[in-house]
């Protein structure tokens, strides 16, 4: 539980109340250094509000219990954005990227 002082020193709700989903399918979709290259990681840690984790989990199961039974429309090439604090979901679509140093590799078979 946070207090009223580590929330207003972190002062960033909408980090503690975001949380992100994207089904990779390694080789045929966009990866996470697709949709994040140049992005740095923060130094800081930061607390994220317990439900924030359970609403991308129960997302990620959802998604996994789609592939297995191949129903439905995968979270693929679409990142999802949850923000638990006005309560919205944003979807953007992301594209693979043939250069990657990750999955372009993975694709062509070099890795
Ligand atoms: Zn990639």
């Amino acid at each position: 539980m946070l207090t009223g002082d580590e929330l207003e020193r972190y002062d960033r709700q909408i980090i503690i109340f975001e949380g992100r989903a994207m089904t990779i399918i390694p080789g045929k979709t966009a990866c996470l250094m697709c949709v994040y290259r140049g992005a740095t990681t923060p130094e800081e840690k930061f607390p994220v509000i317990g439900v924030t984790p359970a609403v991308i989990g129960c997302i990620q199961a959802t998604e996994v219990i789609k592939y297995i039974v191949g129903l439905g429309e995968l979270l693929s090439d679409r990142l999802l954005i949850y923000d638990g604090l006005n309560l919205k979901f944003t979807e953007f679509r992301v594209k693979k990227d043939p250069n990657c140093e990750h999955c372009g590799q993975l694709a062509r078979g070099k890795k």
